[in-house]
């Protein structure tokens, strides 16, 4: 029987719950057990899929096609997992799922309340991960905060849960901030009180207390903790800012959190081996021996959960190249604006991720066709492959107006278009291509040089597709179609004869990355930029 932590946060939002659960999993399967990870998310969207990058930052896709929360990103990045649509559960999917059963009458005409309908559907979500994932430990993060009403349904499903479940069988992580009050010198634990205060009213006594704070927690402010939380001192745990995100998992072990949890939940493990994310890993991101500058020109620049996976997989490319990564943002709507050559003085690498809509368009083409003139490597995502076949359409081609019919629905050249199938979507929501698709790569090109090997399975989410009629006009010009989908004959990678390093890809392969395991393109990508 899988045994569960339950991880809820305190005082403020943004504490890095995500990171920690992630964390916590690496920990755990460091010492050899099967963990799956799990978020619950209060809000009454029934996916993050139709919200927008300032609401909610990047959508993160798995390979069964869920547009799920990006923490999803740091849980498979942190661990082995491939989590699936089951991995985040929403208030919306729970509703959406209650309210349908109510329509067909499964309740047999009982009234239909928060509890025990929506509750017990929660609970059922929970366990069927367990069930099906069959792992030793799952980890259940409670999106929101405590003390907000719309997370009170998940909060009494787990404290529920862990009463059914008894002793040694499931346990409460807090996680809170500790302030530091310049003025007195001091870190003040008083809203975290508060907060396992409001925590302990609906029924839940959290075991361990992970601390966010800046400095380090002198031993008399764990003690007054400890006493005023109702917890043990060795559960009141440190969680200091570091300088990486990959070193929280080390950070943690310092404070002896995983020995804990272990404890706490009586399971006994072979010791903890974090060797070589320690040894390799963080040695490298600690001393790099090279620098380099890449650009991602996007339009939710100023935002760093919205490419957040792309961010991160840049890191890990940087990682496999032993380099530090610098990541230019650049909004490509000021790139629309005069000569572009100013902004890619220092630049070594150009990439242009995913979006939809048409704002900042043509600053991202300019910056492709600049990439593509002056031989700088380049990596187009998603949205940036297609605009990189538009960009090659229009002015290696002559096909002055090519564009996307996203943009252009009337353009003499759609070089990308929507398929037939697409023509009949009439609901936003999970109507896009999503999840895993296979790909056949050619040989002698960028993309088989990369991964090795010419089957490849990546994920996807996007409404348009490249336009075959266009294929042989742009491939007669250099184009190479390095990757196919041959079910359907969909283009998939696009490459650039002759130059560098020039690729683009319909999916997105950064929702793959690793630190320890670079997606191959990243790690080719980021190593022809260290090398220009
Ligand atoms: N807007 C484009 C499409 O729907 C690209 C989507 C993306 O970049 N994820 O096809």
């Amino acid at each position: 029987m899988s045994k569960y932590i339950f991880v809820t946060g305190g005082v403020v939002s943004s504490l890095g719950k995500g990171l920690a659960s992630a964390s916590i999993g690496k920990l755990l399967e460091a010492r050899g057990l099967k963990v799956t990870i799990l978020k619950c998310d209060p809000y009454l969207n029934v996916d993050p899929g139709t919200m927008n990058p300032y609401q909610h930052g990047e959508v993160y896709v798995t390979d069964d096609g869920a547009e799920t929360d990006l923490d999803l990103g740091h849980y498979e990045r942190f661990t082995s997992g491939k989590f699936s649509k089951d991995n985040n559960i929403t208030a919306g999917k729970i509703y959406y799922s209650v309210i349908t059963k109510e329509r067909r009458g499964d309740y047999l005409g009982k009234t239909v309340q928060i509890i025990p309908h929506i509750t017990d559907e929660i609970k059922s979500c929970i366990k069927k991960v367990s069930k099906e994932q069959d792992v030793d430990v799952v980890i259940v993060e409670i999106g929101g905060t405590v003390g907000d009403i719309e997370s009170l349904p998940f909060l009494e499903a787990i404290r529920q849960l862990r009463w059914e479940l008894g002793e040694h069988y499931a346990i409460n992580i807090h996680m809170t901030l500790l302030p530091y009050l310049k003025a007195c010198g001091e870190q003040k634990t008083k809203p975290t009180q508060h907060s396992v205060g409001t925590l302990r009213e609906i029924g839940i006594q959290p075991d361990i207390l992970l601390c966010r704070t800046e400095r380090t927690i002198p031993q008399e402010q764990r003690e007054k903790i400890a006493l005023f939380c109702n917890v043990d001192v060795e559960a009141v745990i440190e969680a200091a800012d570091v300088k990486s995100i990959y070193e929280v998992p080390s950070a943690y072990k310092k404070e002896g959190l995983d020995g804990l949890i272990l404890k706490k939940l009586n399971i006994k493990t072979s010791e903890r081996d974090l060797k070589h994310w320690e040894d390799y890993v963080i040695k490298r991101l600690r001393h790099p021996k090279h620098e380099v500058n890449i650009a991602v020109v996007g339009k939710y620049i100023q935002l760093p959960d919205a490419y957040k996976s792309i961010y991160e997989a840049l890191v890990h490319g940087g990682i496999a190249a032993d380099a530090k990564v610098n990541i230019v943002k650049m909004d490509s709507e000021e790139l629309e604006k005069g000569k572009i050559d100013k902004y890619f003085k220092d630049i070594s690498g150009i990439l242009v991720p995913g979006g939809f809509g048409s704002r900042g368009i043509e600053g991202k083409i300019k910056a492709i066709k600049f990439a593509r003139e002056k031989n700088i490597p380049f990596f187009g995502i998603c949205l940036g492959m297609q605009l990189a076949s538009v960009e090659f359409a229009r002015y290696v081609c002559g096909l002055k107006t090519a564009n996307s019919t996203e943009f252009d629905k009337a353009t003499k050249d759609p070089v990308i278009s929507l398929l037939a199938e697409q023509h009949q979507v009439t609901n936003l929501g999970a109507t896009m291509r999503l999840g895993a698709y296979p790909c056949h790569l050619e040989r002698d090109t960028k993309a088989f040089a990369a991964y090795k090997k010419e089957d490849i399975s990546e994920r996807h989410r996007h409404r348009y597709e490249f336009n075959n009629e266009y294929r042989e006009a742009l491939a007669s010009k250099g184009l190479i179609f390095s990757g196919v989908n041959i079910q359907r004959d969909l283009m998939e990678i696009v490459e650039v004869k002759g130059h560098r390093w020039f690729l683009g890809c319909q999916f997105h392969p950064e929702f793959q990355s690793k630190p320890d395991k670079p997606h191959p393109l990243f790690r080719d990508f980021v190593a022809a930029a260290v090398s220009l």
